[in-house]
């Protein structure tokens, strides 16, 4: 920890802090943004365009998710162009300039009128026919639809962004896939990413679902890492391979989603009994009542937050303790947990730590490094000399 200049420390620590204060601002932003759609029957007018445009109830649906997620992107602009513009510029970690930059703002938004079109089309259509049990019908929906997006996520999603090939370097590729043999990952292939066309950060990751499962690295990792730290870093991927993080976290979803949808219909309900004729929303089969959703569910995960990090957080640090004992690189975990310290806090109090770190804070890392290394010895000490033949 001593090796990172106070500044640089300093630096990092600002830029998470601000993190903290950007949940709460996009929390409020979000909740104006929908109270404003409501309150002037903005959302009531989509729908009644919609309406007017065609009779088909999907339709009417489609048309209405393009008008709300047009206006919804619009008004959100300034909070989104100042936290993933103009901040990460200010911090160093950008890489694009402006122009690159909207283009992919502009890829993500065709990918959200395509995909989030799907689920509302498919939710409404569920909530109409099965107006009581539909958020347990919604919730089985929702979960096939995330499986099926993460499933194709790295062969048809990712590419949409950046380059992603196979590694073709057996300096740095050997020991990474003798690693994965040994620890019964079956794969012939290391798989990197252009993660510098967007930014600075060294990183790595697990992703994809059933057959399309893997691990890739991003080029910053690969260009600024030593060896020995990336060896560290797939070791901690692969734990979350081989200790099924993904297949984990959907259950950990599911229940969420459970819980979401049940609280929705009861919300909803409450909310359109007091307000729902002053915002003309008939009923919560009306697609007009999305920003309520919105709203809601708004509120839900920010009150939630510390429960997902929670959950994240156990998880990244039973890939800390597999990736020591899978790579034996405690120096090299040290090294990426500094790295890893130019976007986060490195020593958070304990609290804070709980409330808003994801991942085990850089001291946590290091400690658990260095403990590590300390109980195997043995590992690194030089083979003292053999005793000469008798
Ligand atoms: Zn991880």
């Amino acid at each position: 920890m001593a090796m990172i200049p106070p500044a640089a420390n300093a630096r990092a620590d600002a830029y998470f802090e601000g993190g903290y204060w950007l949940i709460l601002w996009g929390f409020l932003y979000g909740t104006v943004v929908s109270l404003l759609l409501l309150q002037l029957r903005w959302s009531a007018k989509m729908r009644d365009l919609a309406e007017r445009i065609t009779r088909f109830r999907w339709l009417q649906t489609t048309i209405y998710w393009v008008q709300y997620l047009l206006l919804t992107t619009v008004l959100g602009f300034p909070l989104e162009y100042y936290q993933n513009y103009v901040r990460e510029h200010k911090y160093g970690l950008a890489t694009q300039t402006f122009g690159p930059w909207m283009g992919d703002e502009g890829k993500s938004l065709l990918l959200g009128l395509v995909l989030g079109g799907i689920i509302v089309v498919a939710l409404f259509a569920i909530i109409r026919k099965l107006p009581n049990t539909w958020w347990i019908w919604g919730s089985v929906a929702t979960m096939a639809f995330m499986v099926v997006t993460v499933a194709i996520g790295p062969v048809y999603l990712q590419p949409i962004f950046n380059k992603i090939n196979r590694l073709d370097d057996p300096k740095v590729t050997v020991p990474i896939l003798r690693m994965a043999h040994a620890n019964g990952i079956p794969t012939n292939d290391v798989y990197e990413i252009d993660a510098s066309r967007q930014t600075t950060r060294m990183s790595a990751n697990v992703s994809g679902f059933g057959g399309t499962m893997r691990i890739t690295m991003n080029d910053n990792l690969l260009r600024r890492g030593s060896l020995e730290e990336i060896q560290a870093v797939m070791g901690h991927e692969m734990g979350h391979y081989v200790l099924n993080h993904i297949p984990n976290f959907m259950m950990f979803l599911f229940i969420l989603v459970v819980v979401s949808f049940a609280y929705l219909r009861w919300g909803i309900a409450w909310a359109l009994k007091r307000w729902g004729e002053r915002w003309q929303i008939r009923d919560i089969g009306d697609p007009a009542v999305l920003p309520l959703v919105m709203l809601l569910g708004g509120v839900l995960f920010f009150v939630l937050t510390p429960v997902t990090n929670t959950e994240t957080r156990r998880q990244e640090k039973e890939a800390d303790m597999f990736g020591l004992n899978a790579a034996r690189r405690p120096d090299g975990f040290a090294q990426a947990a500094i790295h890893l310290g130019e976007y986060r806090k490195m020593r958070p109090g304990p609290i804070e730590e709980i409330l808003f770190f994801d991942h085990p804070s850089g001291f946590d890392r290091i400690h658990s490094a260095m403990l590590w290394k300390g109980e195997n010895l043995e590992l690194f000490e030089k083979p003292a000399a053999q005793p000469a033949a008798h």
